[in-house]
């Protein structure tokens, strides 16, 4: 008899997978992990019942999570990863050779013990490679402590279920936001719009608050059913208006192995939005018009000048 897996993330909704053989299941301190290998995409991790990733097509998103952040910024040193257990976000940054430093902080120390033994075409060697700094706690309170920072942060988070509810949090981005050197660029796993596009509307509002440009990328993960997967990013720059002659000199030099996904066509035609993604975005912000910038300075270089003068 088959045996199928149900995923029960959306209610009238579900995706199924027939389970060929359970390579691993069991209950952490935070949340129920299983392995499988399915019918038609490889092995699958699960988390409370939910797909994080699968072998056969974990590439799309781990590949556009961070090869274009990376590409978009252009001189990247160091990397920040939140959540990201199954590796294979941390795989995908370590494939470009100029970085010198990635830190993953991993709340759930069994997720990553799990992908080293059962996952190893989507993690590969990441865990052991020396540029990794691998740390098991709260993203959220690795941003409120820690004094280094990064030039890209890649939150790589589940949906906002249990632990991973924070990681939607402002004061969450707040601390992103504390971490990230000058120009530095966030990029945050978002949900599908179809399905959830209120958490993606939330996230860009936020977003709005404490960066001067933010908005959301495309692109299409089977797994992660009904659709588009959005993926949203914030900085004080627009990372949508880099010279695309850039983008591709600067993926040449990289010299990145085969990717299945990523090239810098895609990198540009992911910011292409249909109409009913577009419209769960809040209105950009408006621009403050120079003039009001500098007559506030004035003002206040006006009022100094005042106080000397007593
Ligand atoms: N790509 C997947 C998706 O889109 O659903 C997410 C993959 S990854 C497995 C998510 C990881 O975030 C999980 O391993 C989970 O344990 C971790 N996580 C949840 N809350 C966290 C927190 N507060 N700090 C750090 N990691 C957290």
């Amino acid at each position: 008899m088959t045996t199928w897996f149900n995923e029960t993330l959306y209610k009238g909704f579900r995706q199924s997978h027939e389970v060929k053989k359970v390579l691993f299941e069991g209950k952490s301190k935070y949340q129920q992990v299983g392995v499988f290998e399915s019918g038609r995409f490889g092995r699958v991790l699960a988390l409370d019942g939910v797909v994080q990733c699968t072998e056969g097509d974990e590439f799309v998103y781990h590949e556009m999570l961070t090869h274009l952040p990376i590409l978009a910024h252009g001189a990247v040193q160091s990397v920040l990863i939140i959540g990201g257990g199954d590796g294979g976000i941390l795989e995908e940054v370590l494939k470009h050779k100029a970085i010198k430093r990635v830190t993953m902080v991993e709340i759930d120390g069994d997720v990553i013990e799990v992908a080293k033994k059962y996952l190893p075409k989507i993690c590969g060697k990441a865990f052991s490679d020396k540029r990794t700094n691998l740390i098991v706690g709260d993203g959220a309170a690795y941003v409120a402590e820690t004094k280094d920072r990064y030039d890209i942060v890649i939150v790589d988070r589940p949906d906002p279920v249990g632990p991973a509810t924070v990681l939607f949090s402002e004061g969450f981005y707040k601390n992103c936001r504390r971490v990230m050197k000058p120009n530095g660029i966030l990029v945050a796993q978002n949900g599908v719009p179809h399905m959830q596009g209120p958490e993606l509307t939330e996230a860009v509002k936020l977003f709005q608050k404490l960066w001067a440009q933010s908005g959301t990328y495309l692109a299409v993960v089977p797994t992660y059913v009904c659709g588009f997967m959005s993926m949203t990013w914030a900085s004080d720059r627009d990372i949508t208006d880099v010279d695309p002659r850039k983008v591709f000199a600067r993926f040449d030099k990289a010299r990145l192995p085969a990717l299945n996904y990523y090239n810098p066509e895609i990198h540009f035609g992911a910011f292409a939005l249909p109409n009913f993604v577009a419209r769960l975005l809040p209105a950009p912000k408006k621009p403050v018009p120079k003039k009001v910038v500098k007559t506030a300075a004035k003002k206040k270089a006006a009022l100094k000048k005042k106080k000397a003068k007593r």
